[in-house]
């Protein structure tokens, strides 16, 4: 416990209740951080925040729009000085194949998943790069290392692959400030994302294919988050890390 005591931690799209930000804004809090849920919902975003105890904040923060993010951590940064870690955890699918896909779901997905990570990232690199100090740990997916997700849609997988790039350009463009840049690949994660989106059989035929025999749980992926974002991780930078049971192997 505390690996993250006196840190403030900001996280993208963590009001869902069963979300992968959730679970990662309370082991975050158990482990000694203030924290900040930002979502598309003022009124979800300071429910989550409630739901982690006194002292974090809720804030509604669209990450497709630059000036929202760069407001969002303005706040923060005057409310508590600084701001230690990003998780960009936002993220939108479409169950679409490929010859389905319009210039629509095409912005939209690239927009919340990939432009939303830059815009969240350009947001606090200024105040890490002045600390000298910062970790951004960036969701991505097994999506982009092997396409296909069942629910996702290529375009999702397009997403997710170019988090992997730009996750990389900036954790070696940003290694000099001793901020860490690293990616987080789940495999098949039982949340909202994937609940609305499979029939039983669907599930039942991800999971055959999983070799831990299971769907993942969120707070799988938050330990993972935990430990990129701590100071276990010191030397880790431009990594991504696998939580998906085997998928790959
Ligand atoms: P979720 O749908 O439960 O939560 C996503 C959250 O993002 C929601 O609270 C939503 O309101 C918020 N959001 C959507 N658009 C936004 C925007 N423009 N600005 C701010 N917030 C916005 O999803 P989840 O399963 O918890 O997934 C979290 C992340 O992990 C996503 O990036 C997802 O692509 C990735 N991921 C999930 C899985 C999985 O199996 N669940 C697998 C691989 C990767």
């Amino acid at each position: 416990m505390g690996l993250l005591k006196g840190r403030f931690a900001v996280i993208t799209g963590a009001a869902s209740p069963r979300g992968l930000g959730k679970a990662t804004a309370q082991l975050f809090a158990e482990h000694g951080a203030t924290v900040a849920i930002l979502d598309l919902d003022a009124a979800a975003a300071e429910a989550a925040a409630a739901d982690l105890g006194g002292g974090h904040v809720g804030l509604a923060c669209n990450v497709t729009d630059k000036a929202a993010c760069e407001a969002a951590v303005r706040e923060l940064e005057s409310r508590w000085g600084r701001v230690d870690i990003l998780v960009n955890n936002a993220g939108i699918t479409q169950p679409l194949k490929i010859m389905e896909i319009g210039p629509e779901n095409y912005d939209a997905v690239l927009d919340v998943n990939l432009r939303g990570t830059l815009y969240m990232s350009q947001a606090v690199i200024p105040g890490m790069r002045a600390r000298k100090s910062g970790s951004i740990v960036n969701l991505s997916s097994v999506s982009a290392q092997r396409g296909g997700g069942i629910f996702g849609g290529p375009h999702y997988s397009a997403a997710k692959a170019g988090i992997l790039g730009l996750t990389k350009a900036m954790a070696r463009e940003l290694a000099p400030d001793t901020i860490r840049v690293n990616a987080i690949c789940p495999g098949f994660i039982a949340t909202d994302i994937t609940a609305g989106k499979l029939t039983p059989d669907m599930k039942e035929m991800i999971v055959a294919g999983i070799p831990m025999g299971r769907a993942g749980t969120a707070s799988d992926v938050a330990g993972c988050a935990l430990f990129l974002a701590s100071d276990l991780a010191a030397y880790c930078t431009g990594t991504e890390v696998d939580v998906n049971g085997g998928s790959l192997i």
